[in-house]
């Protein structure tokens, strides 16, 4: 199904005095009526340019969803997709197979949403942006931000590990808003047993890693325990890294675990940087811009968590981030462990 053949060409186009009286009548539409035009506007221009950029990314590194293998067939259209079948499983599926936004509706609007999630809208402010509902818009974050969170960089190099806290919140509950948690106060005392240090209910670690170079990685912790820490760190950081981190008790066990050079950086005695090289300070930046630019949510579901903290990183890895085709191209790869939709 083509959607391009309802653009016009310039000949046919509007009168331009037409297109003036047609202006000055937008500024009388009702916020439904609003609504309505974006999605007719969306819809008439807006799903062939989505759509092209998602299957060009997929052509330039062709791979089977189901088996992984990459000699693929044509095998015609069908939802207004390109379809593939694979020489090896021979099944058939499309450039969004397997990913998040398969099934997703509106291909229209993505790259406004793109847009939305670039700006870091609110998710009234991104329905009104892409003249959808609300709750689609709720959906759609999630959708398009479950790849980012899914994605690993890998950290070499001198690797600075610390952990930040959140508000614990229930799905739904707009009571909490997060990062108006004093972190440091009671709940987050160094030096205990590993798996013991303290953690208020009402409070969620999440773990940010970062190397030298930028690479991050970022996940929410169960507890504060050895085996906490190493589940995260473990699948990321190279071998032959020297990780630095406070005096708690899990980094030394994992360092020791792993073979790692570990420098323990004592901030309860005041010693803030090692040997001129070894601190936490990038990753504490990092946690303060985190939390900065969190604080325009208003309380973020804990459950949801690993998405805001994917958005972030996103924000500050990819090269282009404030493009929309940034976000619908992240959207779009393959999560490979969740088996999406
Ligand atoms: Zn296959």
């Amino acid at each position: 199904m083509q959607t391009a053949g309802r653009l016009l060409p310039a000949e046919w186009a509007m009168r331009e005095v037409d297109f003036e009286v047609l202006l000055h009548l937008v500024e009388r539409l009702s916020d439904q009526q609003r609504t309505a035009l974006g999605r007719a506007l969306a819809s008439a221009s807006g799903e062939p340019e989505a759509v092209r950029l998602l299957e060009q990314a997929f052509a330039a590194a062709p791979r089977c969803p189901h088996c992984t293998m990459t000699v693929l067939q044509r095998w015609g259209h069908a939802s207004g997709l390109r379809r593939y079948r694979c020489t090896t499983c021979r099944k058939t599926f499309n450039a969004l197979t397997g990913t998040s936004l398969a099934r997703l509706r509106k291909r229209a609007c993505w790259l406004r949403y793109g847009e939305a999630l670039a700006a870091g809208m609110s998710l009234t402010k991104a329905a009104a942006h892409c003249g959808v509902h609300l709750t689609t818009s709720f959906r759609w974050r999630h959708r398009f931000l479950r790849a980012p969170a899914a994605a690993r960089e890998a950290l070499a190099g001198v690797v600075e590990a610390d952990e930040t806290f959140f508000r614990r919140s229930h799905k739904g509950s707009r009571r909490w808003r997060c990062g108006d948690a004093p972190p440091g106060r009671g709940p987050h005392r160094r030096g205990e047993r590993a798996g013991k240090r303290g953690l208020s209910a009402e409070q969620v670690p999440a773990l940010i890693a970062r190397d030298r170079a930028g690479h991050t990685a970022d996940a929410v912790l169960p507890d504060l325990g050895a085996e906490a820490i190493k589940a995260v760190l473990a699948p990321v950081v190279a071998g032959d890294a020297v990780l630095c981190s406070d005096g708690a008790k899990a980094y030394a066990a994992f360092a020791a675990g792993h073979g790692l050079h570990h420098e323990p950086v004592n901030l309860a005695a005041g010693i803030r940087v090692r040997d001129g090289a070894f601190h936490i300070q990038n990753v504490n930046a990092y946690h303060g811009r985190l939390k900065g630019w969190m604080g325009r949510f208003n309380g973020v579901a804990t459950r949801y968590l690993p998405n805001y903290l994917g958005w972030r990183r996103t924000l500050e890895r990819t090269p282009d981030p404030s493009a929309s085709r940034t976000w619908l191209l992240a959207a779009a790869r393959p999560i490979p462990t969740t088996n999406a939709n």
